[in-house]
């Protein structure tokens, strides 16, 4: 083994150097010495051989060791003596430099197969690493015999003698052309380091992206003329990257723009990024807006050789900040004319996340008056700073909880002691933003007090409706009654339950009466009063005549949305009414129509142009003596008779009877088919008339004669009255106790 070799080529050289210090000693006491320097030499020499043995043993245990690593490492092993010149290579090694096996070539060798590029380098390593005392490291290349060349790594150490002399080199040795090729590929690539291949790989993504992204991408010249562009081109401006390659970018921007453009050249030119917003022509039509970046392209020694471009389509963007800008200014105008204060806040909260205050972002102009306070001085500012009542009122706890909770705040009629001014009642609307609240209210001072002097008044209103003989009702626009007094029991016999809730129609016992009702009602709606009578259905089911009064019932807007009515009872108001009325139009002795109703009538039946309309004009014949024989109460019990009679002949409700003159009575028959008709019904009655009438212990026969005629067209109503007359005064002529009928003329005139 060469390594063995090695080792006892040192120890055999031993005995040489000391024979040569034996023969330095002459004298005997020397020899003596030298005796048993000897033994004790060769004592030593023994143990040294033993130990020497055991060393070898070891070592070339080690030594096989070494070597199978070395194998499975695929690392080479030299070494190298300089004396001699020999270097020993372990079979990987030999492998390595292309040397044949059993030769154990010089170092002229192993120099004459490094590519001779690498050679002198190689030298010089060794050399520096020699005379330097440090490791040596190289790579080279190694030529095979088959001219291919061999990447390999070297390392070496040099070992020195006592005196510094170096001795021999041992060091591994390892191919990496493999390792180079891949380095190679990796330089071919310009991706040398890690970063650099991220790099390359953003690179690559990029250039895929920009292909196929919808924004697009363009390098330019320092000229601003387009050398490249991705494709979406096509898609944002319609023209073909084919159009626009060789066109100068600002030629593409509104005219308007282009300073703009030739601003963002000059600051790429100077090697910074610039970016604006423009207007690209589309090919189409129009211009569009953009998001258009520039940025400079370097070279190797930092010099701007051009630029690269993105455009991206903002004109929806733009189109709906437009929008929004608007609406941002409608709402600020909104803001600034609302009568009513407005802040938005955001809240102020302490480390452990509670809100202790807000800090004001945004008022409009009439929080400010209300707080009498600038607005410059109030944004920015903090809450409870500016109006420290917020605290002690306990607004402040509200708003908090609309931030903590997001529930929307609603308080009305909120008691507010605001410094310097007092008292106020503040309706309060409160929203929650984001991180921001929207804070409203209203002061409704004057409103709470009108309310409050309303509830009084209305107190005292419900006392006197509740204690009141008549009944009060409030009904709603749909007649429903909402509200009745308790009178209503006593009066009409309706509990309030029964009638709370019922239509007030549904009271009302005759068809007069409700339209009556809806005549007041529309007037009431309209914001008037009215007053008329009604008949209302009692729970007895008497109907009772009442007066009643309806006026509007006013929201505190002062909107009507009601009706409110007083009502009470009238009958013997009404009874009486009646009868005076019933009086001043009958005969009381004979319940006909007095003379003036009965001319009334007559003129509205002349002056109707009825038809077919009989009139027979009854005279009692000898009345005077009637009374004269039996007195004037027979007399009158006679005119009672036969008016009772001249009532039961009357055939329609639109039928007369009458009195017109002391013992002159007048019946009118409508349906009268012709004179002759008339007489018969006068006949009739002129018979019916003869019968005895009991008069005390009398029984009298009075007896009448009658004046027939027919009522004419367009006839006055004394021609009427005249011709019947004249026909009654021709049955007296005739004898009396007869009928004598006196036709219309052919034709009258309505003068007549
Ligand atoms: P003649 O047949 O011509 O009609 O004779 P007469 O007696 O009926 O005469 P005339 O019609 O002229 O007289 C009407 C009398 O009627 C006069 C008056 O005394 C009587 N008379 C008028 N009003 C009343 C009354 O209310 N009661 C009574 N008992 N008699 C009355
Ligand atoms: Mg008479």
């Amino acid at each position: 083994m060469p390594w063995t070799q090695v080792f006892a080529g040192a120890l055999d050289t031993l005995p040489s150097w000391l024979w040569l210090a034996v023969s330095l000693v002459p004298d005997v006491v020397m020899l003596a010495g030298i005796a048993w320097l000897w033994r004790s030499l060769m004592r030593t020499q023994r143990e040294a051989r033993r130990q020497l043995a055991e060393t070898t043993d070891t070592l070339a245990r080690r030594t096989e060791t070494l070597r199978w690593a070395a194998e499975l490492a695929d690392v080479g092993v030299w070494f190298w003596t300089f004396s001699s010149g020999v270097v020993e290579w372990s079979d990987r090694a030999r492998a390595q430099f292309a040397l044949p096996s059993g030769q154990s070539p010089s170092l002229d060798y192993f120099y004459s197969v490094i590519y001779q590029d690498d050679r002198e380098r190689v030298r010089a390593a060794i050399d520096a690493a020699v005379a330097g005392r440090q490791d040596y490291r190289t790579v080279f290349r190694v030529v095979h015999p088959d001219g291919s060349h061999h990447w390999i790594a070297a390392m070496g150490r040099a070992l020195y003698a006592a005196d510094g002399t170096p001795v021999s080199m041992g060091g591994v040795t390892i191919d990496v052309t493999g390792l180079r090729a891949i380095e190679d590929e990796l330089r071919a690539l310009k991706v040398v380091t890690k970063e650099q291949a991220t790099e390359l790989d953003l690179a690559r993504r990029f250039r895929l992206f920009a292909e196929n992204a919808s924004d697009v991408v363009m390098e330019t010249d320092n000229a601003g003329r387009i050398r490249w562009i991705t494709p979406s081109v096509r898609l944002r401006i319609g023209l073909e990257p084919g159009d626009v390659i060789g066109e100068r970018f600002v030629q593409f921007v509104h005219p308007d723009e282009r300073d703009r453009v030739r601003a963002m050249e000059d600051q790429v030119a100077r090697g910074t990024a610039a970016e604006s917003r423009l207007r690209l022509r589309i090919a189409a039509d129009g211009y569009q807006w953009f998001s258009v970046s520039l940025r400079p392209l370097f070279d190797d020694r930092q010099t701007v050789i051009g630029r690269v471009g993105g455009w991206r389509d903002i004109h929806r963007e733009v189109q709906a900040q437009e929008v929004l800008a608007a609406e941002r200014l409608r709402l600020r105008a909104t803001l600034e004319g609302m009568l009513d204060p407005l802040v938005i806040i955001e809240p102020v909260r302490d480390d452990d996340r509670h809100v202790v205050d807000f800090t004001y972002l945004d008022v409009n102009p009439a929080a400010c008056a209300w707080l009498r306070v600038d607005r410059d001085r109030l944004v920015g500012a903090r809450l409870c700073e500016t109006v420290p009542e917020v605290d002690s009122s306990g607004l402040l706890r509200a708003i908090s909880e609309l931030s903590d909770t997001g529930r929307p705040l609603v308080l009305d009629d909120f008691p507010f002691m605001l410094r310097g001014v007092g008292l106020r009642r503040l309706d309060v609307r409160g929203i929650h933003g984001d991180e921001w609240i929207s804070l409203a209210w209203r002061d409704v001072t004057e409103r709470h007090d009108a309310t409050e002097k309303l509830a009084a008044s209305e107190e005292q209103f419900r006392l006197l409706a509740e204690n009141s003989t008549d009944v009060i009702l409030r009904l709603d626009a749909n007649d429903i009654v909402l509200w009745v007094s308790p009178s209503v029991r006593p009066v009409l016999g309706w509990t309030q339950a029964e009638a709370i809730g019922q239509d007030g129609k549904t009271f009302f016992a005759t068809t007069e009466t409700r339209e009556q009702y809806e005549r007041d009602k529309a007037r009431v709606l309209a914001g008037q009063g009215a007053a008329s009578r009604a008949q209302v259905r009692a729970a007895t089911g008497d109907v009772h005549w009442m007066e009643v009064r309806t006026f509007p019932y006013r929201t505190s807007e002062g909107a009507v949305s009601g009706m409110v009515a007083s009502m009470h009872i009238i009958d013997a108001e009404v009874r009486m009414e009646q009868d005076l009325e019933y009086r001043a139009r009958v005969d009381e002795m004979t319940g006909l129509l007095n003379r003036r109703e009965l001319v009334e009538r007559l003129a509205g039946i002349v002056a109707h142009g009825e038809q077919a309309v009989g009139l027979l004009w009854c005279d009692i014949d000898g009345f005077k003596a009637i009374n004269d024989l039996h007195g004037h109460a027979a007399g009158d019990a006679v005119l009672e008779a036969l008016g009772e009679r001249i009532r039961s002949c009357l055939r329609s409700s639109d039928d007369i009877g009458g009195r017109i003159g002391g013992d002159e009575l007048v019946v009118v028959l409508h349906g009268i088919e012709g004179l002759a008709d008339a007489v018969a019904c006068a006949e009739s009655l002129r018979c019916r008339a003869a019968e005895p009438i009991p008069a005390g212990d009398d029984m009298i026969e009075a007896t009448i004669s009658i004046g027939v005629t027919l009522v004419a067209p367009e006839e006055g109503i004394d021609a009427l009255l005249a011709r019947a007359d004249d026909a009654m005064y021709q049955a007296k002529q005739h004898g009396k106790n007869r009928v004598v009928a006196v036709p219309p003329p052919a034709a009258v005139t309505a003068a007549s």
